[in-house]
C-alpha cells in the first residue's frame, strides 16, 4: 500500500518541466550566470562553466562559471581593496544599506523562493519561509551594525583609563552548503558587512543561482563593489579554491556552514595563518519522547523537525527515542501523520509536501543507510527506498519510518541528512540521557515531557548547542545559532552574531 501510494504522488515530478517554470520568474534579471567580484558580472578566467541541474527532473536550469585560484586571488584582492574604505563606513551607514537589501528581498520573494526550488528541490512554501528567514537576518544585522558598543574599564593605575574598541576583522571567506541556498549566506554576511567586514563567497556548486540573485539585490541595494563578492566553481575546482580561501595571507576570517569532515579540513588549512574560524557544522539531533509528553504534539513537531527539506537540516531530528510506556501509541500516531501529510513531487507541483533529496550522492548515502540498518535487524514501517516510477527521473527517496533499529548502524552514528526517521525504545532518563549524548557533535537537540523539573534537568544535561523543549524548532534572527564539541564553534545570529567578525582592541591611556 505504501509503495503504490507514494509511486502515485511521486508521478508529479515527472510532469513538470523545470525550463517552463523557470521562465515563470517574472523578474529575469534575478537569473544571473555569471559570478560577482567588484561589482561586476564575471566569467571564468577559463570561460569553463558548470551545469546547474533541478534535482527533481534533471533537467539543467543554466549554468554558472567554473572559477580557479586565479580568479578567487582577484575577488580577494577586490575584497580587501573594499575592506580600506567599508571599515570607515559608520554602523548607520551600513545599517541603512543592509536595510534596502532587506526590502529588495522581500520585494522580490516569490521569485526568489521559485530559483531556490528550482536548484534545490524543498517545496515552494519551505523556499517562501527560508527566503524570509534568510531576510530576518538581513534585518536583525541591520539593527546590530549600530550596536559595536566598547567598553570602559577601570584602571588599576591612577591617572590612566583603559578603553576597549572592537573593530571589524578584515576580509571573510565564507562558504556554504546546499540544503539552505540563501538563509545560510544571509546569516553570515548580515553579520560580516554589519561588523564593517567585506567578503568572499563561495556557495554550493549545487545551488548558487539563489547567491547570485542575493548579489544583484545588493547591488540594486546600493552596497559598494567589493564589499560583496561571490565565485562560483565546479566540484572539481572546489579544493584548490577552498585552499587559496583559507591561506591567503589577505583573508582575516573564514566562516563554513556544511560538515564536520570539511570543516576540519579547512580549519586545518587556516590553522596556517591563524586565521579566525566559524565552523556551523554537521548534527546527529536526538529527539527524545518521555513518557508524560503530549503525544499528539509531540508527534506532530516531529514531522516538520524530521521531513522539512526532505530531511536535510543541519538541526532535523536524526535519532528519535521513545519511552516504552508510550512507544506504540507514539510510533502509531507518527506513522498516521507521515501518510496523512507528506506528498512526495516537484516542489513547484500544487500540494507537494515533501520534495526530492538535492544530490545523487545524498540519495545514495539514504539508501545504503537504509539496507545497513536492515541488514542488521531493523524492521522499515513505512517508505524504505526509491520510488520506482522515478528511477532515474529525480533524486527521490520515500519518507521512512523504522523500527528496531541497532544503536552500531550508521543510521545511528552519523548524520542521515535524509528522510529516514528510525525510532528507538527506551526505559529510564538517565539511559536516554547517555544514549542521546553518545556521538561526537552536538549541535540541536529535542525533548518532549511535561514535568518542569525535569525539562530542566534535560535540557542542561543534553550536550548539544540548541535545545527544542516541547518543540521541533529552534532557530530565528534573535537566538544564537551553533553547537558543540564537533558540530563546529561559533554562534550566528543574535546579540552574539556579530562578535565573531570583530577583533576586541585594548586602548590604555595615560592622562597623565
Ligand atoms: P559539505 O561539507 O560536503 O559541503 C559544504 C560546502 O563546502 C559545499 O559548498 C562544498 O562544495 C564545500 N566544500 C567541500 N569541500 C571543500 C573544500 N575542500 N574546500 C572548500 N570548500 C569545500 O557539506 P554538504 O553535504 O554540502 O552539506 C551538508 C552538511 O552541512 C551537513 O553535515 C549539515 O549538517 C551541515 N550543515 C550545518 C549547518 C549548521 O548551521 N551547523 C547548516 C546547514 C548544513
Amino acid at each position: 500500500v505504501v509503495a503504490s501510494d507514494s509511486a502515485e504522488r511521486v508521478m508529479q515530478a515527472i510532469k513538470i518541466s523545470s525550463l517552463d517554470e523557470l521562465a515563470k520568474i517574472k523578474d529575469k534579471s534575478l537569473i544571473c550566470h555569471q559570478a560577482y567580484v567588484d561589482g561586476k558580472w564575471v566569467e571564468a578566467t577559463s570561460q569553463q562553466h558548470i551545469d546547474i541541474v533541478d534535482p527533481a527532473t534533471l533537467e539543467t536550469i543554466g549554468s554558472v562559471p567554473d572559477m580557479d585560484t586565479g580568479d578567487v586571488k582577484l575577488a580577494i584582492t577586490a575584497a580587501t581593496r573594499a575592506f580600506a574604505s567599508w571599515k570607515h563606513t559608520t554602523g548607520k551607514e551600513r545599517s541603512q544599506l543592509l536595510r534596502k537589501w532587506l526590502e529588495l528581498i522581500t520585494a522580490n520573494k516569490d521569485d526568489l523562493a521559485r530559483l531556490m526550488t528550482l536548484e534545490n528541490g524543498k517545496p515552494l512554501a519551505e523556499a517562501q519561509g527560508e527566503v524570509m528567514y534568510g531576510a530576518s537576518y538581513i534585518e536583525w544585522f541591520s539593527e546590530e551594525a549600530k550596536r559595536g558598543y566598547g567598553d570602559i574599564v577601570p584602571s588599576p593605575i591612577p591617572g590612566s583609563r583603559a578603553l576597549v574598541m572592537k573593530q571589524p576583522v578584515g576580509v571573510v571567506a565564507i562558504i556554504t552548503p546546499y540544503n539552505f541556498p540563501n538563509a545560510m549566506i544571509t546569516r553570515k554576511v548580515g553579520a560580516a558587512l554589519a561588523a564593517g567586514c567585506t567578503v568572499v563567497i563561495r556557495p554550493a556548486h549545487e545551488t548558487p543561482l539563489s547567491a547570485l540573485a542575493l548579489c544583484e539585490l545588493a547591488a540594486r541595494a546600493g552596497i559598494p563593489p567589493g564589499v560583496i563578492n561571490l565565485v562560483t566553481c565546479s566540484a572539481k575546482n572546489t579544493p584548490a579554491v577552498g585552499l587559496e580561501l583559507t591561506t591567503n595571507s589577505e583573508v582575516r576570517k573564514v566562516s563554513f556552514t556544511g560538515s564536520t569532515a570539511v570543516g576540519k579540513l579547512l580549519m586545518g588549512q587556516a590553522s596556517t595563518t591563524m586565521k579566525r574560524v566559524s565552523m556551523e557544522l554537521g548534527g546527529n539531533a536526538p529527539f527524545i519522547v518521555f513518557e508524560d509528553a503530549d503525544i499528539q504534539k509531540a508527534a506532530a513537531h516531529l514531522l516538520q523537525c524530521k521531513f522539512r527539506n526532505a530531511g536535510q537540516t543541519c538541526v532535523c531530528a536524526n535519532r528519535i527515542y521513545v519511552h516504552d510506556a508510550v512507544y506504540d501509541e507514539f510510533v502509531g500516531a507518527f506513522t498516521t501523520l507521515v501518510k496523512e501529510k507528506l506528498k512526495v513531487g516537484h516542489g513547484l507541483s500544487e500540494g507537494t509536501t515533501i520534495g526530492p533529496m538535492i544530490t545523487k550522492r545524498g540519495l545514495d548515502k539514504v539508501e545504503e543507510q537504509v539496507q545497513l540498518a536492515v541488514a542488521a535487524g531493523a524492521t522499515v514501517v513505512l517508505g524504505g527506498k526509491r520510488p520506482e516510477e522515478v528511477a532515474g527521473k529525480g533524486y527521490f527517496f520515500e519518507p521512512t519510518v523504522l523500527v528496531n533499529v541497532s544503536d552500531n548502524v550508521p543510521m545511528t552514528c552519523e548524520e542521515t541528512f535524509g528522510p529516514l526517521c528510525p525510532i528507538y525504545r527506551f526505559t529510564s532518563e538517565d539511559e536516554v540521557i547517555r544514549r542521546a549524548n553518545a556521538v561526537s557533535v552536538g549541535l540541536a537537540g529535542y525533548f518532549f515531557s511535561r514535568d518542569v523539573a525535569r525539562v530542566f534537568r534535560v535540557a542542561e544535561a543534553l550536550e548539544v548547542g540548541m535545545v527544542g523543549a516541547n518543540t521541533g524548532s529552534i532557530g530565528f534572527d534573535a537566538a544564537p545559532f551553533g553547537g558543540v564539541k564537533e558540530s563546529g564553534m561559533g554562534r550566528e545570529g543574535s546579540r552574539y552574531g556579530m562578535d565573531d567578525y570583530l577583533n576586541i582592541k585594548l586602548i590604555n591611556l595615560s592622562l597623565v
